[in-house]
């Protein structure tokens, strides 16, 4: 089987968390301080602050912001955790519909800006980062907070900057993306007092022990995740390039073919593709769900980011989104990601390309 996701780990990262556990410092050591050092000085902001996951960094980026209540703008085109980290920090999430590149669209932002708003929250899908010029413009205009989920994103870059130092960034270290440390997240920021506040929220609102200024959560990583952290963090740009190698051969390998619609990348972006995505319309012999049966049982794994749009789950609805959101709803039933990790073998892509290409 060629597995969907393949996370890279060696004898770095192996000898790394012996070190940890030897040193008995499991938690709160050095090594979660020295990882957002080097996290921060990668993306080029000031400060990095680890968090258990993705989530939980999304959620303290939200809070840290300043904001409790409101409303901040997102995609309904998402993994479900970056809307409902929004909800545990007591906003409400409206959600603003997407365009070609699978990104939200700023125009479609611009049209949901009301008193109510506080931020907006692009996602950069799939590696690919959004238009974060005409994001960032509204932002000014409307003096809104932008708090980047980038959990699918690290080492993406906007005409030669990384997503997560135009808003508040935020990434997840789960094993299928890009880098990994098992579980684990962290928020990068410029901003001293968003940097500070995170780093109270996470640890019990704690400044010294057993002083607490403020109610907060134990949502820290731990030294062994951030020691696997060290180690993905200096392969990340290789397995970046070999991502996007993958990604160029699958391109030449899929275009033209009828009914196939690839991923574009846009000049001035770097897209680092977490996923390679393409859609499949009603102009290829099989429905998109037939093409996924075929390339599991050719043991080519597949999946589908994602089926369902946020504002159409039933916890969704439960809340009272009704709204149509066409573009996604379009999107997610034909989208369909193949296996563009690092771990790929030339044969493993030629074998992909040739089991879409025969499928009559
Ligand atoms: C993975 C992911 C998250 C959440 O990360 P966890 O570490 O799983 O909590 C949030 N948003 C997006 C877009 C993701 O892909």
């Amino acid at each position: 089987m060629i597995p969907i996701a393949f996370p890279m780990i060696g004898s770095d990262e192996q000898k790394a968390v012996v070190q940890v556990l030897e040193s008995r410092h499991l938690v709160q050591g050095g090594v979660v301080e020295e990882f957002e050092n080097s996290f921060a000085k990668y993306i080029g902001v000031k400060h990095a602050v680890a968090t258990s996951n993705g989530t939980t960094a999304l959620e303290l980026a939200i809070k840290s912001s300043g904001i409790n209540d409101g409303e901040i703008i997102t995609t309904p085109f998402s993994f479900i955790s970056s809307s409902n980290s929004i909800l545990f920090s007591g906003a409400r999430p409206v959600f603003a519909d997407i365009n070609e590149s699978y990104t939200i669209n700023p125009d479609e932002i611009e049209k949901r800006v009301t008193d109510k708003t506080r931020a907006i929250m692009p996602v950069h899908l799939y590696g690919n980062p959004c238009d974060m010029k005409s994001i960032m413009e509204i932002a000014e205009r409307h003096d809104l907070v932008v708090i980047e989920d980038s959990c699918q994103a690290h080492g993406a870059e906007y005409n030669g900057k990384k997503v997560g130092s135009f808003g508040v960034g935020c990434f997840s270290f789960y094993p299928t993306k890009n880098m990994t440390t098992g579980e684990g997240g962290i928020i990068t920021t410029d901003n001293s007092d968003v940097a500070d506040t995170a780093r109270l929220l996470r640890n019990h609102g704690q400044d010294k022990r057993y002083s607490h200024k403020i109610v907060g959560y134990n949502y820290r990583m731990t030294d062994i995740a951030a020691a696997i952290g060290v180690q993905q963090l200096r392969k990340l740009d290789d397995m970046n390039k070999k991502r996007i190698e993958n990604a160029h051969k699958l391109t030449s390998g899929l275009k033209n073919i009828k009914g196939v619609i690839i991923p574009e990348t846009k000049d001035g972006l770097k897209h680092v593709f977490h996923q390679y995505t393409v859609r499949v319309n009603k102009d290829f012999p099989v429905s998109r769900d037939e093409l996924s049966n075929i390339l599991t049982k050719n043991n080519i794994g597949n999946a589908v980011h994602y089926p369902i749009p946020i504002h159409m789950q039933e916890s969704y609805k439960k809340l009272g989104y009704s709204e149509s959101l066409p573009i996604s709803e379009i999107f997610s039933r034909e989208v369909i990601s193949l296996p563009v990790h690092p771990g790929l073998t030339e044969a493993d892509i030629e074998n992909i390309i040739d089991v879409i290409r025969s499928v009559k």
